[in-house]
């Protein structure tokens, strides 16, 4: 899209050396690895094709500076993370990723920084076999909004309303790393604080909840927050067990407070794990790594929690909100 205001009094140039084109062509133009792209960047649009009998499943997120990261962030584990937290809402649909756009707002075009985010994003759409079909690039404040393209037969996606009475709560790796690193800030130690940076959703857990699951969400807003998320579309509660409730080795080394662990793993955000309701364990989300089981679905509504004493209390949902 042009500027609005008449060029180049205020909109101005990126740079004689580097303009929009060449630093797309340059840094965004990667070759499609899917059959599914049937045309990818360059041109109006892009072409995608689902696979048969599928329905697409559309996702997006934005990154804003100074708010969902900050300057200490390496280039490179931003463009990981941008794509990181767009993956798991697919992957809690059980659709699998196919593709996605990328729309950047930069105040500057510097080529080192531009190096290392589109490194980063470029290893993590390799690791999930998604193309980057297209996208838009402006001068603005450092913003960066991703949409991604899944594919999954109607029928088996995953979503929030379809937990029942009587299933298990399973959640696909450890709770509380990456809110425990934003807590303890500098402080973090370097396994904990790669967490926050460099979430990594499980990417192949799709194929396995196909059929083996009943409702699914992606963790970002934390365990309690986003549970209830799942029991108020499914109009049923849960009861959580303290002690069943996955700590990383990194976690429990970190010598956190004991309420700065509690408030981590039932109230942080940022881990990109997955949290399912199953009526038995679904194939492993990871190789060798199987699906945590954290709670069960019951029928009277509400969320709480099994202490490790046995006592069982209400527990009430807190999370980050934007409003
Ligand atoms: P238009 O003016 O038609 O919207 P643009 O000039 O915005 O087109 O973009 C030109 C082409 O480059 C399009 O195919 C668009 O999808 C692609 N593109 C723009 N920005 C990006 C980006 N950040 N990453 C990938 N592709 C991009
Ligand atoms: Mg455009």
């Amino acid at each position: 899209m042009a500027c609005w205001t008449a060029w180049p009094v205020s909109c101005g140039r990126w740079n004689t050396a580097l303009d929009e084109f060449a630093l797309i062509a340059r840094y965004f133009r990667w070759p499609p690895q899917r059959e599914q792209t049937r045309l990818a960047g360059g041109d109006d649009a892009a072409l995608l094709a689902p696979p048969p009998g599928q329905v697409l499943a559309i996702s997006t997120d934005t990154l804003l500076a100074g708010r969902h990261y900050d300057a200490s962030i390496r280039p490179e584990d931003l463009g990981w993370k941008a794509l990181a937290v767009n993956l798991s809402d697919l992957l809690a649909m059980a659709a699998e990723p196919l593709a996605f756009t990328l729309a950047l707002s930069l105040p500057e075009a510097d080529e080192a920084w531009l190096q290392g985010f589109a490194a980063g994003l470029r290893a993590h759409a390799q690791a999930a076999s998604v193309d980057l079909i297209g996208g838009d690039t402006t001068r603005g404040p450092q913003a960066i909004t991703i949409t991604v393209f899944g594919a999954v037969p109607a029928a088996q996606a995953l979503r929030r309303d379809g937990a029942r009475p009587g299933q298990g709560v399973y959640v696909s790796g450890p709770l509380g790393d990456a809110a425990l690193a934003l807590r303890l800030g500098a402080q973090a130690p370097a396994a904990l604080r790669r967490k926050l940076d460099r979430p990594e959703p499980p990417l192949r857990a799709w194929r396995g909840l196909r059929g083996h699951a009943a409702a699914g969400i992606d963790l970002s807003d934390g365990l309690s927050a986003d549970l209830g998320h799942v029991l108020r579309a499914s109009g049923v509660g849960a009861t959580l067990e303290w002690a069943a409730l996955p700590r990383s080795a990194a976690f429990a080394a970190a010598g956190a407070t004991a309420a700065l662990q509690r408030e981590s793993l039932l109230h942080g955000g940022d881990d990109y794990e997955l949290l399912v309701a199953a009526d038995a364990e679904p194939p492993a989300p990871r190789p060798g790594q199987g699906w945590m089981r954290i709670g069960r679905i019951e029928a009277e509504p509400g969320l709480r929690l099994r202490e490790q004493d046995g006592t069982v209390a209400d527990l009430t949902p807190a999370a980050w909100t934007h409003f």
